[in-house]
């Protein structure tokens, strides 16, 4: 489904962020990328959907280079969820869920009915929250809309860059458990980048270990839990 070859990151200050990647990610696989910050991680995951251009290598999705997808296309079928809550201020909960849905020229009782799914599936009243600004949501509801806005074009990958490391620990397991349960329901491809060991061994079906701009392991939960 995402497959990384050779692919290396230089920015122009000459730092090597990412040094010769090679990482298979399957479909509808959680995948978790875990590491200490600047082991190139968030570049990483930015090259999947084109905000970092690589140095050198290639990757490719469903076995096309992603430099030969138009770019918007490529960007629509991947949803990106940002550890900074990055909801609109100005749009209401439904405006905001429907803003990649717009931009695919979906009809508008697709995207209200997409909305209400949505926000029913991560435990929100639909009637309730559709109309409300962003600020008058807990953080813990904001991120649960961003998870939603980032599914809401139903694309076939999602890229979490840690999502929930500015909640509360309470809202942080409860968010962990949603998205577990959403990903069992809708099977989409998730790469999850977490600086958090327990949050990688309780999400990941694979966790890969980066150091450095390098992959030091990649493995089930049991394999890098066996060895550390
Ligand atoms: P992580 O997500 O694991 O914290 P990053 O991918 O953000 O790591 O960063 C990897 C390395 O690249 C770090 O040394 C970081 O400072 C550097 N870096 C990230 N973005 C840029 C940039 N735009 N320009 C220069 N260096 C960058
Ligand atoms: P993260 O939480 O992923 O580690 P950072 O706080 O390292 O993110 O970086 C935030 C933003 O700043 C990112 O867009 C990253 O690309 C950029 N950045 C990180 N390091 C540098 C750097 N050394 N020079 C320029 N930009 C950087």
């Amino acid at each position: 489904m995402i497959k990384f070859e050779n692919v290396s990151k230089s920015y122009p200050d000459g730092t090597h962020a990412v040094k010769s990647l090679n990482l298979e990610i399957k479909e509808g696989e959680f995948f978790v990328i875990i590491g200490p910050s600047g082991c190139g991680k968030t570049t990483s995951l930015k090259m999947i959907n084109r905000l970092v251009e690589l140095t050198t290598g290639t990757i490719y999705i469903d076995g096309k280079r992603i430099s030969e997808y138009n770019i918007h296309e490529l960007r629509w079928n991947i949803g990106y969820v940002l550890q900074q809550i990055a909801l609109f201020p100005h749009m209401t909960i439904e405006e905001n869920i429907a803003t990649v849905p717009e931009l695919r020229k979906w009809k508008r009782e697709k995207i209200q009915k997409r909305a209400v799914n949505l926000l029913e599936m991560v435990g929100l009243e639909p009637e309730k929250y559709r109309g409300r600004k962003p600020k008058e949501l807990s953080g813990g509801q904001q991120q649960r809309i961003g998870v939603i806005r980032a599914l809401a074009a139903d694309p076939q990958i999602i890229l979490m860059d840690e999502p929930f490391s500015a909640l509360d620990p309470i809202s942080r397991e409860k968010l962990q458990d949603d998205i577990l349960d959403l990903q069992k329901r809708i099977k989409k491809t998730i790469v999850f980048v977490t600086h958090d060991i327990q949050e990688a061994v309780k999400l990941g079906d694979r966790i890969c270990v980066m150091q450095a701009g390098e992959i030091v392991q990649v493995g089930t939960p049991g394999d890098i839990l066996q060895n550390p």
